[in-house]
């Protein structure tokens, strides 16, 4: 059945902007729980990262009913923000939704929450209240989730933290949720009910008995020296432990293919690998010994399956993370990772109380809270 079919107690229309990975990966259940309601639901698909997602969609049985194509070599931000609001306008023109759904911090959560405010359409934002507290830090997207924050009606917030930030910005509490982060739902379900891949069985071939730490890094404040500097401090880490490997899925952007081949090519125990669709990483993280990353979704993954984890940045929005035990900010230089790394690796009293994880930003119920909220206004009485 196509998302957008009419069903006979159809209520609500919503619509779902996204466009790039991990909007997918935290809107693919909530999008899957709209399904399965009695919602009318339109999948907006932007085009951000479009061969990054059509895996995903495969993944989560879902498809988009409208395919932006917005991604133009060389183009600005705001030539990227003219285009989205542009194609964006159309679409709920012709759609007419009650109310649109973003998620998170991008281009595209940021323009279809502008987009559909002026034509008067409610937004709903998921993960809301997310804040580093610098207004270009990361960039652009501590600004996108701000402005969202001023066109959404409801707010979905994944800890209380993020409802407290909400509050202090004014926001009335009556507009505020807290679901948790549907990232968590993606995450078990994906353990869960899928089973590792031809991709995965690979790296357990190449890792072997080794424990295995998991490297991703890609965010733009991390690129050129700052991902150098790193990238040296875990190969001199990995030359000093013969019982460590690292497996390294390189994102597809330039600068961060050209530092790995540079800094890790051809280096013994490093495993430079291509991006992993979705349920092969959350198989490997589940493998992993330790987490070296600078994602923010890999924090509240990490978080949830109990794995330590050193965070590639000086400061984190997902403070829940540090406080829950679990992650470790490693600041941006080179000395602290070389040290953190090692310490880390020999505080046996760390990886004993990761063990099991934390709740932190949700139980895997987000989806259907936030669904029932979106078609009902109201809360579930009780989440089987
Ligand atoms: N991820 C993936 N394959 C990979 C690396 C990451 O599917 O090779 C997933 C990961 O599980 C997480 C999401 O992509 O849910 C994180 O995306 P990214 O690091 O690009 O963005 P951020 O979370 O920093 O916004």
């Amino acid at each position: 059945m196509s998302s957008s079919s009419i069903r006979p107690d159809c209520r609500t229309h919503v619509a779902v902007v996204l466009g790039t990975r991990p909007e997918l990966i935290k809107m693919g259940p909530v999008i899957q729980a709209l399904q399965k309601s009695a919602a009318r639901t339109t999948l907006i698909n932007t085009g951000q990262h479009s061969d990054l997602l059509t895996p995903l969609f495969d993944l989560f049985q879902i498809h988009p009913d409208h395919d932006l194509a917005v991604m133009q070599a060389g183009q600005s931000l705001n030539q990227l923000g003219a285009r989205l609001q542009e194609r964006l306008d159309t679409v709920l023109a012709t759609e007419q939704p009650d109310t649109v759904l973003v998620q998170g911090d991008t281009a595209s959560a940021l323009m279809g929450g502008l987009t559909a405010f002026n034509r008067h359409i409610p937004v709903g934002h998921v993960e809301a209240g997310l804040r580093s507290g610098i207004a270009d830090n990361p960039f652009p997207e501590e600004m996108n989730r701000r402005l969202v924050g001023r066109l959404a009606t409801w707010h979905y917030a994944s800890t209380e933290r993020n409802r407290q930030t909400l509050l202090a910005e004014g926001i009335d509490d009556s507009q505020i949720f807290v679901t948790g982060n549907p990232v968590i739902d993606a995450l078990f379900q994906t353990r869960d009910h899928t089973r590792p891949g031809p991709a995965m069985q690979q790296v357990r071939e190449r890792v072997g008995d080794h424990k295995i730490v998991l490297v991703t890094t890609h965010r733009r404040e991390n690129q050129s020296a700052t991902m150098r500097q790193h990238l040296r401090s875990l190969r001199q880490f990995v030359e000093s432990r013969p019982d460590i490997c690292v497996v390294f899925p390189v994102h597809p952007s330039p600068s961060v293919k050209d530092a790995a081949a540079a800094e890790l090519a051809d280096i013994d125990r490093i495993h430079l690998i291509d991006p992993m669709g979705y349920s092969d990483f959350v198989h490997l993280l589940s493998d992993a010994w330790m987490v070296v990353s600078d994602s923010g979704g890999i924090q509240e993954e990490a978080t949830a399956l109990g794995k330590p984890m050193l965070v590639l940045r000086a400061n984190t929005e997902r403070p829940e993370a540090v406080e829950s035990g679990i992650a470790r900010l490693a600041g941006d230089t080179q000395i602290d990772l070389t040290r953190l790394l090692s310490e880390a690796a020999a505080d046996e009293a760390w990886f004993a109380h990761c063990q099991g994880g934390s709740p932190v930003f949700g139980d895997g119920t987000a989806a259907r809270q936030i669904t029932e909220l979106v078609i009902h206004g109201r809360r579930l009485a009780a989440v089987a």
